[in-house]
Order: structure tokens, then sequence, then C-alpha cells
């Protein structure tokens, strides 16, 4: 199309605006749909709606999308939001990489292993973890994690995946239990 193109005035959505979990899309149009009641389509936009929840203090949402089977679902839901208010408060959620993702399994547990930059009172306390994720009939819940401190990762993080992290754990496990 010829002819003079107006130059756009585009307003860059930096922080505020933007999804925590850094899709680069509007939070309305990202996860605050599944905060709102939608269910994530796979486990992977599941792992991302919960590090949003996590970053805008979302805890009925981290609550309700507990697979029943996760450990944490033995306490009664109002001590557990109490818990998490109180965990999470010092803590900031700056950003997600997801590095990798597998399954359903024959099972039907999907993993998702993600990077998250996390301060805590202006200390790195960032880590990787390999989370799985189980369909429950109504919609994909997380059901476990193994986490890994930054300092036990191999940099760059990038090159990072479910096999490499699967082996680090084992390894890690090895020398501990020797
Ligand atoms: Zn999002």
């Amino acid at each position: 199309m010829a002819g003079k193109k107006k130059p756009k005035k585009r307003r860059r959505k930096a922080g505020g605006s933007g999804c925590p979990c850094g899709s680069g899309r509007a939070y309305g149009a990202c996860c605050g749909r599944f905060h709102g009641g939608e269910e994530p389509p796979d486990a992977e936009a599941l792992m991302r709606s919960r590090f949003a929840a996590f970053a805008r203090g979302e805890y009925e949402y981290l609550w309700r999308t507990l697979h029943p089977e996760h450990a944490d679902r033995s306490e009664p839901k109002a001590e557990w939001i109490a818990g998490a208010k109180e965990t999470t408060a010092p803590l900031s959620y700056r950003r997600l990489r997801v590095l990798g993702t597998d399954g359903p399994d024959e099972e039907g547990i999907a993993r998702v292993l993600f990077h998250a930059v996390v301060g805590r009172r202006g200390r790195d306390v960032s880590f990787a973890e390999l989370s799985r994720f189980a369909h429950d009939g109504d919609g994909w819940r997380y059901l476990d994690g193994i986490p890994l401190p930054n300092r036990a990762l191999p940099k760059p993080i990038d090159a990072l995946d479910i096999a490499a992290f699967v082996a680090l754990v084992a390894r890690l496990e090895a020398s501990t239990a020797g």
C-alpha cells in the first residue's frame, strides 16, 4: 500500500499492564482471563498463569489450581492462603522463562521446566523448577515440582532443558546421599 503511513504511536506496555508471565500480551488478554475463571488450555498456560498469580497476589487462584493430590491440599484453604501471603509478601516475581515442556504421558502427567527471576528484599532468590501437572476433570492443576536454586544451575540457563535438569537433580541427590 502506497501513501503516507501515519506514524503509529504505540505505547510500549512495560511492567504495569503487561502480563507478569512475560508473554508480551496485556494481562487482561493473557493470564487475567484464567484468573477470572477460564481454564488454561494446557499445562504450560497453567504454569504461566500461576506465576502471574504469584506476581499479582491471586491467592484464590493459586489454591484452586493446586491438584487435589498436591500435598498442600491437606491444609484448610484459609490457612494455606494466610501462609502463602506471609511467605510471598517479601518476594517480587520479576521474570519467567519456560525452558521446556513435555507430556502429557500415558498417566496424563505433563511437565514444564521454567526459570523464575525472584527477588527477596533486594536479594536474588531466583530458581528453576521442573513442575508436574495433571488434569483433574475441570482443568490442568499443579501436582508438584522440584526446584533448584540459581547457584545449582549451569550457566547460561538457556542451555538447560528437561533432560539436563533431571540429570542434574540425580547427580545432586547422589552426592548428598553418598
Ligand atoms: Zn500471562
